[in-house]
């Protein structure tokens, strides 16, 4: 069922954003085939989303189809050494589920917030490990086919995949993820020390999409953002965070064009000041 101009500000971690013209919550592989069938007939854009965690949506909201991969999607299970879940799990879950099953690999993920489909679009990762080289198998749905790569037809680099590349616009269904067997006390010391690590280091008590920047090489974005003297520099309700400056923070009402603005004047201050190009790593949707 469609909903019609629902507020996109509820579905992403940072609460800001305009609407969606059409936003579907599919239930299954075939709700999805439909929707993406829906959308071409009607010849409406098709924007894919997870638990928007990764996402900066501008004021305008997104035209066309908005289709949620999240709660309605969300099983997963485990045979022998594979893990296999729907785009909906959260990653969380399932570096838990994992700990439960004595399997080793995706202790990284414990602290990721959002969902096994976003992570594979983003190759998300953390304190060295990426969901990339785990990825056995994807199941997707592309113009109303449902397929599968194997391990070798997904490739993936830092923060992106083939999902960004040749393969825009494939919503994943399912993943296959391969862990190794471990000792459950290992697996739950390196889990419990990831999530002191970002409890320390990290705004979490803030509205946040996560590391705004990806890491430049040779650099790390927050002391570049620190030395410009840009820690805590503001733009109505968007903040460079006080704790970590890679992560810009929601401060009371904010809109996402404060967000845009201190992102444009953060890559400004650091391309004259180091001569530095700081990409975004959240992705930024919709229109103004
Ligand atoms: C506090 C905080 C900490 C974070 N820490 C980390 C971290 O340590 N490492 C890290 O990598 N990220 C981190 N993130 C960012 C984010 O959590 C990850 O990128 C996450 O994997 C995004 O998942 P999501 O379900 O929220 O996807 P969304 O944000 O909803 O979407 C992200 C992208 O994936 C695409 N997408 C989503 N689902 C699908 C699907 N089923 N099929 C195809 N494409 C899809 C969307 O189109 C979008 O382009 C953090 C975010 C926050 C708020």
């Amino acid at each position: 069922m469609f909903l019609k101009d629902y507020p996109l500000s509820k579905v992403t971690s940072l609460g800001v954003g305009g609407p969606a013209d059409f936003f579907i919550q599919p239930k299954s592989t075939h709700e999805v085939v439909q929707a993406q069938n829906f959308s071409a007939e009607k010849g409406l854009p098709l924007t894919i989303i997870g638990y928007g965690t990764n996402l900066l949506i501008r004021d305008g909201g997104i035209r066309g189809v908005v289709l949620q991969m999240a709660q309605a999607f969300a099983g997963a299970k485990v045979e022998g050494t594979i893990l296999t879940a729907q785009a909906g799990c959260l990653l969380g879950s399932l570096s838990k589920l994992a700990l439960h099953h004595h399997l080793s690999g995706l202790e990284f993920a414990v602290g990721i917030p959002g969902g096994l489909g976003g992570a594979a679009f983003m190759n998300a990762g953390a304190y060295g490990g990426e969901i990339g080289p785990l990825i056995r198998s994807i199941q997707y749905v592309q113009n109303g086919q449902p397929g599968t790569w194997n391990r070798d037809e997904f490739y993936f680099s830092y923060r992106s995949s083939r999902l960004q590349g040749d393969a825009k616009g494939a919503i994943v269904t399912q993943a296959e993820l391969e862990l190794t067997p471990g000792e459950p006390c290992d697996i739950f010391q390196k889990m419990d020390d990831f999530q002191n690590q970002r409890r320390s280091k990290q705004p979490l008590e803030y509205p946040s999409a996560g590391s705004t920047f990806k890491r430049p090489p040779g650099h790390y974005v927050g002391p570049l953002i620190e030395k410009a003297g840009l820690k805590g520099f503001r733009i109505g309700g968007a903040q460079v965070s006080t704790k970590h400056a890679g992560f810009i923070i929601k401060t009371g009402e904010a809109t996402a064009q404060d967000f845009l603005d201190l992102i444009a004047k953060i890559q400004d201050t650091i391309r004259q000041g180091f001569g530095v190009q700081l990409e975004p790593e959240i992705r930024i949707l919709g229109e103004d």
